[in-house]
């Protein structure tokens, strides 16, 4: 699993807890994201633009 981090604030989407909030449960792949999703936080940032930050064991 990894996680990606918001290029605009430090929002971080990980893999492995995912964001219920946003309809993705724990453990959907960022692929799997459509990739017109905004981030949550700043809502500026969309998919395109997180940065992978690291594979989580
Ligand atoms: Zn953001």
């Amino acid at each position: 699993m990894s996680a990606f981090r918001c290029a605009g604030c430090d929002y971080v989407y990980d893999e492995a807890k995912g964001a219920p909030r946003e309809g993705f449960p724990a453990g959907t792949l960022f692929e799997d994201i459509p990739e017109d999703w905004c981030c949550p936080d700043c809502a500026v940032r969309e998919k395109v633009d997180f940065e992978e930050v690291g594979v989580k064991q």
